[in-house]
């Protein structure tokens, strides 16, 4: 019988699923999503599960009165990569540290809170949890789609916890109330190609782009905002030539990426790209939006989080905006009161990933004081 109490063995059976996107959608998940569920059922959460394409997906909530705290989270992991120390899928702790692809991002946190509940029969608050199969990789079939069953058959979410791992140093000391937007752009100038020898008798677009690529960037985008860092610009790409050493090329092309507050919008910013490159020659831009950016409004569950982390801790969290998108943009649309609080980020993602066997212990009292809480 599995300690549902017991943080570290939970994220120990859940790392040994081999849940990986992509290859969940030939391969499975590895029995990750059935584990959460049989947890919750174990529990006494009434549980459903909303799989599609592929992706499992699972909504779990306790009957009771008032709004459901949610917990929102994701079974699935990043591809391990080579070159471990240690065995990707073993989760054998060694030296107070648990090694594991997910330890971080995000297998732990949802170890957390499946203790947590186990630890806090005595909350007042309704509980539940969104799990979903699918967030690193498109996501087509995970959150968004999750979201709208639940709402689909009649449960609100009023207050979550996405436990994506904010944790900058320790545990708790920052809690994301908001992400910026991101927008990536490619922009393409068309020359004439021509001998190098000859320059005159081509039209070289390498020198405009350059000019371009020099005005885009002259000035920031914005001052950024009491909640928000200032947006930026970050060149991710850039590609011209033939490959030979005698020919100037027919077009050259950059790439970029924005990462915007919400004083912008996708279209504010197109068209503060074209204003900055007016009067530079032609060119062709292309911009997609992937991510809006989102500002949680100010309640009681931050309060709440604040507090717990204040009092386990002795020291204070920052409201933080930063980083890169997450499925709490998502969860934003329908819930205001909505907060990222997870593990230490400094191994998400790359080899070796780790967590503090004591920071699974801290996370999971942490957890467990906003739900005693609330
Ligand atoms: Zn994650």
């Amino acid at each position: 019988m599995t300690d549902l109490a017991d943080p570290l063995v939970l994220a120990q059976a859940l790392i040994r699923c081999r849940s990986i996107t992509p290859d969940h959608n030939s391969a499975g998940d590895g029995g990750a999503m059935d584990l959460v569920q049989g947890w919750a059922e174990a529990l006494g959460l009434r549980t459903a599960r909303y799989d599609r394409n592929a992706t499992p997906n699972l909504h779990a909530c306790t009957t009771g009165p008032g709004p459901t705290l949610y917990f929102a989270g994701h079974t699935d992991v990043v591809p391990p990569g080579e070159g471990w120390a240690h065995d990707p899928f073993a989760a054998v702790p060694d030296k107070g540290v648990l090694y594991g692809r997910g330890a971080v991002d995000m297998k732990g946190a949802i170890a957390c809170f499946v203790a947590a509940l186990a630890r806090t029969p005595g909350r007042r608050v309704s509980a539940g949890l969104l799990i979903t199969g699918d967030e690193e990789g498109h996501a087509a079939d995970g959150t968004e789609f999750l979201l709208k069953q639940m709402l689909n058959n009649g449960h609100g979410i009023a207050r979550c916890i996405v436990g994506e791992p904010t944790s900058l140093g320790w545990i708790g000391d920052t809690i994301k109330i908001g992400r910026r937007g991101s927008l990536n752009a490619t922009l393409r100038v068309v020359g004439v190609q021509g001998h190098s020898a000859y320059p005159q008798l081509a039209g070289n677009p390498v020198p405009r782009l350059a000019a371009i690529i020099e005005a885009l960037k002259a000035t920031p985008l914005d001052d950024g905002t009491d909640a928000f860092e200032p947006s930026t610009l970050a060149f991710t790409g850039l590609s011209a030539g033939t490959g030979a050493t005698n020919v100037t090329p027919a077009d050259a092309t950059v790439r970029f990426n924005i990462r915007f507050t919400p004083a912008h919008t996708p279209e504010s910013l197109e068209a503060e790209l074209r204003r900055r490159i007016a009067g530079l020659g032609p060119y062709e831009l292309s911009a997609t939006c992937n991510a809006l950016p989102f500002l949680a409004p100010a309640g009681p569950l931050r309060q709440n989080a604040h507090d717990a982390v204040e009092a386990l801790t002795g020291r204070q969290p920052v409201f933080s905006t930063g980083g890169g998108t997450s499925d709490a943009r998502f969860i934003a649309r329908h819930c205001a009161q909505v907060i990222e609080l997870g593990l230490v980020n400094a191994t998400m993602h790359k080899v070796d990933e780790a967590v503090p066997v004591d920071d699974l212990e801290t996370l999971t009292r942490l957890y467990s004081a906003i739900l005693m809480s609330a």
